[in-house]
């Protein structure tokens, strides 16, 4: 087993690093789906003269270590925003992140993003004693919503997905989304070059002194400025979260039909700290499992070794009769949420933070409201994320 991610982009070439004083009207700090997304939609709003500065690679935070798995309900259920929200606003947000979830498709295929995108219906599940979550109760909510949601029991969810461990799940149609996250968010980065924005890479932020940001070889004037470092920002409030991955060998095409992945779907369960899996595009399983808080100096992607006993065992349990499923590669990474699963804004000047988005499709969300509240545009998103 390799202790390395197992995402590839072998086109990419990274950027070099910022070695003199430049100016900028827009600075982005934090090269992650957040930030990447964010000079993406202020270059299509039109703004001109923007600059994004990495510490590291593009993609090389969460971003780039995540399952890809783009999806409608993310760390959050319907239910969670209705209890918070009330209704209307809960629905609009669901809404809202459908819609999100089609513009990040759009984007794909306008921008001619190789990304090794698939899109996915998702699949909810629940086990019969020990479910966390009352699955009965988010299937009516979301039918309210959406018609084409089914609600499965054992003999139909085991037709989609053939194991014994499930009792029955929610089968969300169109509401995902599998992508290759590092090739999707650098391949995005690519496509900036073409809007003129720069992008500096192994070029950390360090502060700023009025409207000047210290970078180690250089400063950069701005008129604004988005901090997008997620797991790394200080607040309190974005707490940092460790989840470990593991891919296996491809399936068969036996093995496919056998598990109903044939048609391929994103699919989780309904424990508070849940397994996650799905397909990549070379019919590998991808498990995913832990919701481990850390330190925000824990930087390791070792995976956390209780956790991957636990994948092992679930992968067990999920397809008994399937042989071999011995992670080929493993890995974890970190991301910053927050206790209510909403992004952590925060305005102050000249600039603006968003951190603790906790899932990309929210980061890409949260990416197009900065972008509109920078030019002074109404967003789809007023009312229900901040604008001051
Ligand atoms: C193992 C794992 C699995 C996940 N699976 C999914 C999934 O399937 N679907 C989903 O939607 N979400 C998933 N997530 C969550 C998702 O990946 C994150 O919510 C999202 O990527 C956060 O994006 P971001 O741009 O805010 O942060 P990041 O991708 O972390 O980007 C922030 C960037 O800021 C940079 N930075 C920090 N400080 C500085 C500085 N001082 N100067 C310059 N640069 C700086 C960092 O190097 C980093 O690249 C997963 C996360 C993990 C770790």
């Amino acid at each position: 087993m390799k202790h390395e991610v197992f995402w590839q982009n072998p086109g990419y070439e990274p950027r070099p690093k910022l070695v003199n004083d430049i100016e900028c009207d827009y600075l982005i700090v934090g090269g992650g789906v957040a930030g990447v997304s964010t000079a993406y939609f202020l270059a299509k709003l039109g703004a001109k003269n923007i600059v994004l500065i990495e510490k590291g690679q593009i993609a090389s935070g969460a971003t780039g270590k995540a399952a890809g798995s783009l999806v409608v309900r993310g760390e959050s259920d319907l239910v969670d925003h209705i209890n918070i929200h009330g209704r209307e606003t809960a629905e609009r947000y669901w809404n809202r992140i459908q819609e999100t979830l089609k513009e990040m498709f759009a984007t794909i295929k306008d921008e001619e993003i190789d990304c090794d995108a698939e899109p996915q219906d998702t699949l909810y599940c629940g086990f019969e004693h020990k479910s966390d979550i009352d699955l009965t109760r988010e299937y009516e909510e979301e039918k309210k919503i959406d018609s084409r949601a089914k609600f499965l029991e054992r003999e139909e969810l085991k037709k989609e997905l053939n194991t014994d461990l499930y009792t029955h799940g929610i089968l969300s149609v169109g509401h995902g989304l599998s992508v290759n996250p590092l090739k999707f968010t650098q391949n995005l980065s690519r496509a900036l070059d073409k809007y003129g924005v720069t992008i500096y890479e192994d070029t950390s932020y360090l502060g700023s002194e009025g409207n000047v940001a210290k970078t180690p070889s250089g400063n950069i004037k701005y008129k604004k400025l988005v901090l997008a470092i997620d797991a790394d920002h200080p607040a309190l409030e974005v707490t940092t979260v460790n989840s470990t991955i593991v891919i296996t060998r491809p399936l068969t095409e036996d093995e496919l039909t056998k598990t109903g992945l044939i048609v391929k779907k994103i699919v989780w369960d309904s424990q508070k700290d849940y397994h996650y899996f799905k397909l990549t595009k070379d019919n590998r399983l991808l498990f995913g499992f832990g919701g481990m808080f850390v330190d925000k100096n824990h930087r390791d992607t070792i995976p956390h070794l209780p956790h991957l006993e636990e994948i092992k065992d679930f992968s067990k349990k999920l397809f008994p009769y399937l042989d071999n499923l011995d992670p080929e590669y493993a890995w974890a990474g970190n991301f910053g949420m927050t206790n209510d699963y909403e992004p952590h804004f925060k305005f102050d000047g000249d600039t603006i933070e968003m951190a603790g988005a906790g899932t990309q499709v929210v980061c890409f969300m949260a990416a197009e409201h900065i972008a509109h509240i920078l030019l002074n545009k109404s967003s789809p998103m007023d009312g229900y994320f901040p604008s001051k």
